[in-house]
């Protein structure tokens, strides 16, 4: 008997055992994001957590706490800034992000945002007027925008009702773009295409990093399934997409030819090396500005669209990821609605998107901060 029951032991050992593991597993402390934007009005630090776990903040003289209510895996650990609101943050403990504020520092609003959980901290105060610095020297422009139209060649991208082709309306809205914000002298734009041609997703940012671009955005046309979807909608990367309609959206721009090396796939098949870890990703450190960006586009969107309930969007994007600056994607409307089709076919509507865009990015250059997304209740 008493090997038999030794036998049970164990089996009942390891099944504990592979429960417990399986139970460590599932509570694998959340990793936590800190990007920093002090580009704006305010310093916006960003805390972007791998899954959804709860945090409280509060402030004391001279320095604000993010407590969250388990242990988190915070990267990077601390940070030191020349910045007259932030001074430095960093890691007390396994739980606590200590953020030290400076001398122009006044007051903070917080904003919980979901999908991916983020607790966005905005650090209000005085700071002195920067100068151009040194991206304004050498007779570069101080602003260098780079405009990507979506798809070209043998890519047609999305096709409406009546045969208007996604590759053409791209190309043509950004040199619409173009001529607009070239006319404040102190931006220079380039265009990833000027023509007619494929140019691989690599590519495209490769073209941004290597003119060191102050921002990038990538320009898209929508289309969908539900004949009677109708907007624009701007998004910005993120492992996760927010929705399904936003995963459709990524899974559709990332069929497009993806580098030299690795050809387009056929519909269906899944796109190779987009295993995405948000932590190694080049764009990772600029998520928050890229936000702020995305916001300010958005916003000017609604306002043309007479609407006020589309949000900024997240979805893994691959020609976002590499981007080393401010990087959003925009899809300027769905040409599978044929009452928007023929608006596009029009160069009123045209106009007026592109003059909306540029609005924005003018806010975001000055650092003009508009919040739209979906909001949690303050604390
Ligand atoms: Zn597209």
């Amino acid at each position: 008997m008493r090997p038999n029951l030794l036998g049970c032991t164990r089996v009942a050992a390891l099944v504990a055992c592979a429960l417990l593991l399986g139970a460590l597993r599932a509570d694998a402390p959340p990793r936590v994001r800190v990007t920093v934007d002090t580009e704006g009005p305010s310093t916006r630090l960003v805390l972007t957590a791998s899954r959804q776990v709860s945090a409280a903040v509060t402030a004391s003289r001279g320095k604000i706490e993010i407590v969250y209510a388990e242990p988190v895996e915070i990267q990077p650990t601390e940070g030191r800034l020349e910045d007259a609101l932030l001074l430095e943050w960093s890691l007390r403990g396994d739980r606590t992000l200590v953020v030290h504020t400076g001398p122009g520092y006044r007051e903070y609003e917080v904003f919980n945002l979901r999908n991916p959980t983020r607790v966005v901290l905005d650090l209000e105060g005085d700071r002195p007027a920067r100068g151009a610095g040194p991206r304004g020297t050498e007779g570069r422009p101080k602003f260098v925008v780079i405009l990507d139209p979506g798809h070209g060649g043998v890519e047609t991208g999305a096709i409406g009702p009546s045969g208007v082709q996604e590759k053409d309306l791209t190309l043509d809205l950004a040199r619409r773009l173009k001529a607009v914000l070239q006319q404040d002298a102190s931006v220079g734009v380039v265009l990833t295409r000027d023509e007619d041609r494929l140019v691989p997703l690599d590519e495209r940012t490769s073209i941004a990093n290597h003119n060191r671009a102050d921002l990038f955005l990538s320009i898209h046309l929508n289309s969908s399934k539900r004949r009677k979807a109708v907007g624009a909608e701007t998004y910005f990367l993120a492992p996760d997409s927010t929705d399904d309609e936003a995963r459709t959206v990524a899974a559709l721009e990332n069929r497009a030819y993806a580098s030299v090396d690795s050809p387009a796939p056929s519909a269906g098949e899944t796109q190779p090396g987009l295993d995405l870890v948000l932590w190694d990703l080049a764009q990772t450190q600029y998520l928050a500005a890229s936000s702020r960006l995305a916001e300010s586009i958005q916003a000017e969107m609604n306002l043309l669209a007479g609407t006020k309930n589309r949000g900024v969007r997240q979805a893994p994007f691959r020609v976002l990821m590499s981007a080393t600056m401010p990087a959003v994607l925009v899809e300027a409307g769905f040409i599978s609605n044929p009452e928007e089709e023929a608006r596009f076919q029009g160069e009123e509507h045209r106009n007026s998107i592109v003059q909306g865009i540029a609005r924005a990015i003018a806010q975001f250059r000055q650092g003009v901060l508009r919040l739209d997304m979906p909001r949690e209740e303050k604390p």
